[in-house]
């Protein structure tokens, strides 16, 4: 990436990039140094881009659904043709490896080709000699797009493509940490679609702030924290925004006694440990049979011991650093504390000497309900594992928590393994798998979790309301 690409980062406003009397510093979390500065979006700058995404929507919402999706795929190409760029904004502003954002933008390419081949045809629920009824899917208007630092190009793509696809227009507002690789997608959409369909804005949790409560804004669909989301649901009050609320999660994983430890061991590990263990629908806390425990616990260490962390930037990295050190902060402090209260290191890895914000992969045993790490969401690479000798009292741990995201049962029964799964408190249960996604298929939380789900075809009817066209016949 050259100086120039580093240094000039542009808000998309009314189809014009443009910066902003502020800014912001980002910072590499492999070097904890500022390596780039973003436009601090005002309030004024703000109101431009809901302005331009309303006098948008009149034109792009009415647009045929055939000619939004020839636009929306052309957006996909356009970020098929930009990987190199964007990936390396994202290994540079999110630690992740650079072979490991590609493949983020890959897997945003998939999922949003997978929401180009749907439809919003309409329903017909009756059709009689004297009446026919339709329910039909209209756009809600402008939609105020929120994304966390995890998973950047993703998380934006997840939001973009379905709102336009549906005929919304869009302010999207990336995580302060992370603002780069979606302030490129900004400049890629303004290629492809009409002035103000996409904007991107870039500021910190203020301008989120802003969004939620401004009522030209019809619809919040966020990813982030449980508290976030729970201040979002309450400024959204405001005129009545339709939400969709991907927050965090506990999940866990459930080993029965009849998996077999030398075939699950790298799933299980990678369920825990992909993107540093900063995924929302990671498997967090693991309880295993006690009969395959000390092998499941064998496997896993094994494992882990081969596994490369380092700078992204380097060849070969499997795992970067965490992504700020707030974060990086609070993953030691509780580790610290549980470690305190008795748990126990089952395995630690070597890590890089600083000044980056390298955590080593930790996995603990001896913990109990009450510790953070097992009570809360541990955003990083800390793994808890816990022996059971009955499968009720391991269901009962795994749905013994406010979160309710995913789940996974591991087993060679696999109709028995589906069963317990089903019982999972979590909108995904998955078996063999954490966590299971596709583009055909709905995810997201319940509990504390989060509302409504993103991909398949109820996460695009996510972007619509529905009207039921009403029409009496026959005289
Ligand atoms: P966060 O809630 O701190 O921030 C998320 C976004 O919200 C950022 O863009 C931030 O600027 C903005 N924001 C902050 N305060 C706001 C406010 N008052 N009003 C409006 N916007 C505001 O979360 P984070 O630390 O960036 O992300 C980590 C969390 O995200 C974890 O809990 C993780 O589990 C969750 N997450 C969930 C999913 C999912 O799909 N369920 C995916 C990825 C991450």
């Amino acid at each position: 990436m050259t100086a120039a690409q580093l240094s000039l980062h542009r808000m998309s406003i009314d189809g014009e990039l443009v910066t902003a009397s502020a800014t912001l510093e980002v910072i590499d979390p492999a070097t904890a140094a500022p390596f780039a500065t973003v436009p601090d979006c005002s309030r004024e700058q703000l109101e431009s881009a809901v302005k331009a995404a309303q006098r948008a929507f009149t034109k792009w919402g009415a647009e045929p659904f055939e000619e939004r999706r020839r636009l929306v795929n052309a957006f996909i190409e356009a970020v098929v043709a930009d990987v190199e760029t964007l990936a390396s904004l994202i290994t540079h502003e999110q630690g992740k490896p650079l072979a490991k954002a590609k493949s983020e933008i890959n897997s945003a390419v998939f999922f949003s080709r997978g929401y180009a081949a749907l439809d919003l045809a309409p329903q017909v629920l009756r059709d009689t000699a004297t009446q026919r009824v339709e329910l039909r899917r209209r756009p809600l208007g402008v939609v105020g797009a929120i994304t966390a630092w995890n998973y950047p190009v993703l998380l934006a793509m997840w939001k973009i493509v379905p709102a336009v696809l549906a005929g919304n227009t869009v302010v999207l507002k990336p995580s302060p940490y992370t603002p780069l690789a979606t302030l490129r997608l900004g400049e890629l959409a303004q290629k492809v679609f009409p002035r103000g369909v996409v904007n991107v804005v870039s500021g910190g949790n203020a301008l989120g702030a802003w969004m939620t409560e401004h009522p030209g804004i019809r619809k919040i669909a966020f990813t982030g924290s449980g508290p976030t989301g729970k201040r979002i649901m309450a400024s959204a009050a405001g005129n009545l925004k339709r939400l969709t609320l991907e927050l965090g999660g506990n999940d866990a994983g459930i080993v029965l006694a009849d998996a077999d430890p030398a075939k699950v061991a790298a799933d299980l590990f990678w369920a825990k440990f992909s993107n540093c263990g900063q995924v929302c629908a990671a498997l967090k806390r693991m309880y295993v049979h006690r009969s395959v425990y000390a092998k499941v616990c064998e496997e896993l260490v094994k494992f882990a011991a081969t596994v490369k962390i380092g700078n992204g930037m380097e060849e070969g990295m499997d795992i970067g650093p965490i992504q700020n050190k707030a974060q990086y902060d609070l993953v030691h402090a509780m580790v610290d504390e549980a470690l305190e209260a008795g748990a126990e290191v089952l395995y630690r890895s070597p890590v890089p000497a600083g000044p980056g914000l390298f955590l080593p992969i930790t996995i603990l045993t001896n913990v109990t309900p009450a510790m953070r790490v097992v009570k809360e969401e541990v955003f990083g690479p800390v793994l808890t594992i816990t022996p059971y000798d009955d499968e009720e009292d391991a269901l009962r741990w795994a749905n013994e928590t406010e979160y309710g995201l995913g789940g996974s049962v591991w087993g060679s029964d696999i109709e028995h393994a589906a069963g317990l799964a089903a019982r999972l408190d979590s909108g995904g249960a998955w078996v063999n798998q954490h966590p299971a996604m596709g583009p055909d298929i709905p995810f997201g939380g319940v509990k504390g979790s989060g509302l409504g789900v993103e991909l398949g075809q109820l996460g695009l009817e996510e972007y619509t309301s529905v009207q039921v066209l009403n029409v009496k016949l026959g005289g």
